[in-house]
């Protein structure tokens, strides 16, 4: 199963077809059909935060545990923007796969999955603000769904696999990666911090409730009591404050209230750090200067004995 789902915008400098969620695709798939798990078998899953929140209530793990165990990370783009992917064998079956029986998480199953053989584009016209969701076929040899005679429009299909629940919940995330991607190079690479930040945000919820409701982040953003109770208990209400906190990081949208002397407090910590920096390097200097003159020192005081001998 290849997964162009976030190649577009970030690799592919050729455009695919374009399909509207209106055209009509021949395709269908079934347990039974000769090529069944043949996709499975070479899975290529790009996770989406909804999909691992998903994935990891399915098991009763915790996001870190779901994390390490199932999922392997790489970089969306130049920048080092971390992305995930489902975990894979040696041979490249999915870890999901449970043997002949199919998806062990069928009803939890990714975007990915529920999408293939259709490949969702998020993209951006070059003069508009608007993000345009558009769609494209992926054909592979082993994926024999597009024999079969069934026609189904692309709509119909989102609704079969169940996909528009997931796109709802992953639409703002993925408008941010397309903003990301849409800035170019002008507005530089975000700092390890924003990476970071990134990803906890976005695939590691656990960690994210943590950070939110730390003494620091109480201090830094003026967020009232009704905001710290819900992200306490509720995953998708901290999901979306996720995308909205990225914002602010990533692009400086100003949409999270920060208290009155954050900025001031942020600017003073920097600035104590930056002098013990600076004194640090000073330090480092005088110490390479004092090394310097002594070994010239003790070499003037030997070849001195020299000369006198
Ligand atoms: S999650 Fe399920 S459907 Fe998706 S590749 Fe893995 S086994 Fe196949
Ligand atoms: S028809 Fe395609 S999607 Fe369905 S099991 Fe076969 S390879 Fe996978």
């Amino acid at each position: 199963m290849s997964d162009p789902k976030f190649d577009i915008p970030f690799k592919s400098p050729n455009l695919p077809e374009m399909l509207t969620d209106k055209a009509l695709i021949k395709f269908r798939c079934y347990k039974g059909i000769s090529c069944f798990n043949a996709c499975c078998k070479r899975a290529d899953v790009t996770l989406a935060p909804f999909d691992v929140l998903r994935l990891k209530k399915r098991f009763g793990m915790s996001s870190e545990d779901f994390l390490k165990r199932y999922t392997v990370p790489f970089q969306m783009d130049q920048d080092g923007v971390p992305g995930l992917k489902m975990r894979t064998d040696e041979d490249g079956t999915c870890a999901m796969l449970d043997g002949e029986n199919g998806c062990s998480v069928y009803e939890d199953r990714p975007t990915v999955c529920r999408y293939y053989p259709i490949a969702l584009l998020n993209m951006r016209a070059k003069d508009s603000t608007q993000a345009e969701e558009n769609y494209s076929m992926v054909r592979e040899d082993h994926c024999k769904g597009h024999l079969e005679d069934r026609e189904i429009s692309i709509d119909d299909y989102r609704d079969e696999q169940g996909c528009k629940e997931y796109d709802k919940r992953n639409r703002d995330w993925y408008r941010l990666i397309l903003k990301k991607k849409s800035a170019g190079p002008g507005v530089g690479r975000p700092s390890e911090m924003s990476l970071q930040l990134f990803f906890m945000a976005s695939y590691n919820l656990d960690m994210f409730r943590r950070f939110v409701l730390s003494d620091n982040f109480r201090k830094t953003y003026q967020l009232n009591d009704v905001f710290y109770e819900a992200v306490e208990t509720d995953d998708l209400i901290l999901m979306d404050f996720g995308f909205q906190f990225l914002r602010q990081v990533l692009f400086g949208e100003r949409t999270i209230e920060e208290a009155a002397d954050a900025w001031e407090k942020r600017v003073a910590e920097r600035k104590a750090v930056w002098d013990m920096r600076t004194q640090a390097e000073l330090a480092r200097k005088h110490k390479e200067e004092d090394d310097k003159y002594r070994i010239e020192a003790e070499l003037g005081s030997d070849s001195g004995g020299d000369k006198s001998g």
